[in-house]
C-alpha cells in the first residue's frame, strides 16, 4: 500500500497525494520542489553498516 505513495523516479514516500501521474511526485512530474515536511526519504540500504 506504502508503494501506491511512492514516487517512482525518486523512491520518496508521500504522505499527500502525489501528481496525476501514477507514481511520480510533483517535483519529478513538473520540477515543483516538494516539501520536505510532504514525505519520508527512501529507505537507507544500510550504507551506514558497511
Ligand atoms: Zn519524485
Amino acid at each position: 500500500m506504502a508503494a501506491r505513495q511512492a514516487c517512482g523516479e525518486c523512491g520518496r514516500r508521500f504522505c499527500i497525494c502525489l501528481s496525476k501521474k501514477p507514481s511520480c511526485c510533483l517535483e519529478c512530474f513538473d520540477g515543483t520542489p516538494a516539501d520536505p515536511a510532504s514525505h519520508f526519504a527512501p529507505p537507507a540500504k544500510h550504507l551506514l553498516a558497511a
